[in-house]
Formats: C-alpha cells, sequence, structure tokens
C-alpha cells in the first residue's frame, strides 16, 4: 500500500486494478459507524437495551440506566435481578423469556422505582441468528407515566363521588357484587349500613345551599374517619351514604352503626356549630340479590326515619 506525498491512503491503485487501502477504510467507516449508532442510541430519550437468554445485560443506553442512577457500564454484564431484585425482575424475565421462546415480540408494562414512580410500556423483540435461533433481545422502552396518571386520574373520578370524594354508589354496587359472590363461593358474611341525614331539607333552608354542602363533606370526612380501611364508604345519593362491612356480621355492624350515630349526635358542623342527627338501617347479607338487600335496607332505613328519627334499625 502506498500514500500521496500528503499521506493520504487514498492515492494507490495496484496494477490488478484493486485498491490496498480499501480494508483501512472499512474498517474505518465501520468503526465510525458503531460510534454514531452508539451517540445515536445514548441520545435517545426512550429506554434502549439488549438482554442474552440468561438475562443478561449486553447492552444498555444512558436512557435505560439513569432513571436508576447508574451508569451503562454499572448494568452492562449483570442479570436482571441484579438490577430489579425478586418479583419485579421474574415478571420482566417471563416478557424476555417468552420473546425467546416464541421468537415473536413482546410487550409490557413496567414500572421504575424512580421517585415519582415512572411507567414504561417496553417491547421486546427477539434478533435471531442465521438459524433462525433468536440470541439476543433488544428492548425498547417508551416513558408512559403521563397517559398512566391520566389514566388513574380519569378512573379515580369515575368511582368517586365529586364532592365528597367517597366512593359513588355504582362503584359500592360493584363492591357488594364482589362480596355476594365471595357469600356465594365460601359463606363469608359481610353486612351494610344504609345512612341518611336527618330533616337535611332544613338545613339548607336555613342556611342556604353552600352551608349544607359544607356540611355533607364534613359529615363524609367523619363517616371515613368511623371506619377501618377495609371498609368501603361510600355517598349513595344525595344526602344518603352507604358503608359496606366486609367480614362482619350483623351484631358488629349494629354496634358500628350505633356509635356512628353517636359520633354524629355529639359533633357540631361548620362555622355554624350545626347540630346533625342520622337514621341508620343495616343489614346483614342472607341469600339475596343486591336489588332485594337494597331493598331491605331502603324499607329498615325508612322504619327508622318512621320510630322518630336518629335511630339505628337492623
Ligand atoms: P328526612 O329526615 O326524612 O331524611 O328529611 P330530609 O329533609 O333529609 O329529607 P328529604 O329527602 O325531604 O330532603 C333531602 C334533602 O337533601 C333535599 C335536598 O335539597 C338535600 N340535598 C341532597 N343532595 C344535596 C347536596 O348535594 N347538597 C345540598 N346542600 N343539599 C342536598
Ligand atoms: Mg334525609
Ligand atoms: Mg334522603
Amino acid at each position: 500500500m502506498e500514500s500521496d506525498k500528503a499521506g493520504n491512503l487514498d492515492a494507490a491503485n495496484n496494477s490488478d486494478g484493486t485498491r490496498d487501502h480499501e480494508p483501512a477504510r472499512e474498517i474505518f467507516i465501520e468503526s465510525l459507524g458503531k460510534m454514531v449508532h452508539a451517540i445515536i442510541l445514548d441520545l435517545s430519550s426512550d429506554p434502549i437495551f439488549c438482554f442474552n437468554r440468561d438475562g443478561q445485560y449486553l447492552y444498555v443506553n444512558r436512557a435505560f440506566a439513569a432513571p436508576l442512577r447508574r451508569t451503562p457500564n454499572d448494568i452492562i454484564g449483570r442479570r436482571i435481578w441484579d438490577i430489579f431484585p425478586g418479583e419485579a425482575g421474574d415478571v420482566r424475565f417471563a416478557t424476555v423469556r417468552k420473546a425467546f421462546e416464541t421468537g415473536e415480540a413482546q410487550e409490557i408494562e413496567v414500572t421504575v422505582p424512580s421517585t415519582p414512580v415512572s411507567w414504561y410500556l417496553t417491547t421486546v423483540t427477539p434478533v435471531a441468528d442465521v438459524q433462525g435461533e433468536p440470541q439476543v433481545v433488544i428492548c425498547i422502552s417508551k416513558n408512559i407515566t403521563q397517559r398512566k396518571l391520566l389514566e388513574q386520574e380519569l378512573y379515580e373520578r369515575t368511582i368517586h363521588d365529586g364532592h365528597t370524594r367517597l366512593f359513588n354508589r355504582q362503584y359500592l354496587l360493584e363492591k357488594l357484587e364482589g362480596c355476594i359472590a365471595a357469600w356465594k363461593a365460601s359463606g363469608a358474611a359481610f353486612s351494610m349500613l344504609l345512612i341518611d341525614l336527618d330533616w337535611f331539607k332544613l338545613v339548607n333552608d336555613a342556611h342556604g345551599h353552600v352551608v349544607g354542602d359544607e356540611v355533607l363533606l364534613e359529615f363524609s370526612n367523619q363517616l371515613l374517619a368511623c371506619f377501618p380501611e377495609h371498609c368501603w364508604v361510600s355517598r349513595y345519593g344525595g344526602e344518603e351514604f352507604a358503608v359496606l362491612l366486609p367480614a362482619c356480621q350483623l351484631e358488629a355492624a349494629m354496634h358500628q352503626a350505633e356509635s356512628l350515630r353517636h359520633v354524629i349526635e355529639a359533633r357540631r358542623f361548620t362555622h355554624m356549630e350545626l347540630p346533625v342527627t342520622i337514621s341508620i338501617g343495616v343489614a346483614e347479607f342472607a341469600d339475596a340479590g343486591v336489588r332485594s338487600f337494597m331493598e331491605r335496607l331502603d324499607g329498615l332505613l325508612y322504619q327508622a326515619k318512621h320510630r322518630g328519627r336518629n335511630r339505628v334499625e337492623g
């Protein structure tokens, strides 16, 4: 191989027409190409990474490493469970394994324990060798945190009452269906309270709707505070509330209703220090459907009203 005066490898042709410098240029172009690819991969804001069959990281870009507060070199060569211990690693590897086994691209939604938590949708694509055997999988993740947060917010809105933030009637009825299914499957007892504020129209008439709304909000917070977390506290209608008590028989439910009635009777609401009382119908579920169970509760609540209000009937 010869060079011109400037040392340029581009100068010489051999007598047979081949050019000695070509391998050098090809190597140069190839390594330049690899460098450019590496830079492009590292510039990507989407995490891109690659596994072998053992779940060992062969490559990760910066966007993958950064949310984990690591550098790519900290991760490359390690296995999936070193980075995501326990179940988080198992779930990820299950998708990687499926991509290897089926030879088809898979998708998985995962969270990364960054602060705040981020959501990613990852496509896991197997890359086969000349024999058609997948040797590696290439994973490309899209950050879907914004979409997830929006979905979560929309879902929260569909199951909650806008004013009090308690669960709404529809969601309570869904939970009731669930309790009924469990009751049928294993006989798990459960009870429900149907609660109505007494003479509430008078509160509105005397103090206006805004004060009425404030009373409802304060009442809702008090209601929430009176029941353990596993109970489903809901706004059933205007000034009507329902509490579903899983794993609770009639006697215990009656006891809870009575102590709630006492708490509300003793409390004063809003800056106007208004007294409020409630009437409550209580029932334990026995072989019936949603509709007849709700009718029974409605009947008991009506009875509490009829017998003078500020009462519990079960
Ligand atoms: P009772 O003891 O028989 O239950 O008497 P009540 O006045 O509470 O019963 P009634 O059903 O006659 O009236 C319920 C009232 O609740 C009427 C309605 O204006 C009021 N109400 C329902 N929803 C809301 C609300 O979101 N905000 C306000 N401020 N009032 C509401
Ligand atoms: Mg009422
Ligand atoms: Mg009512």
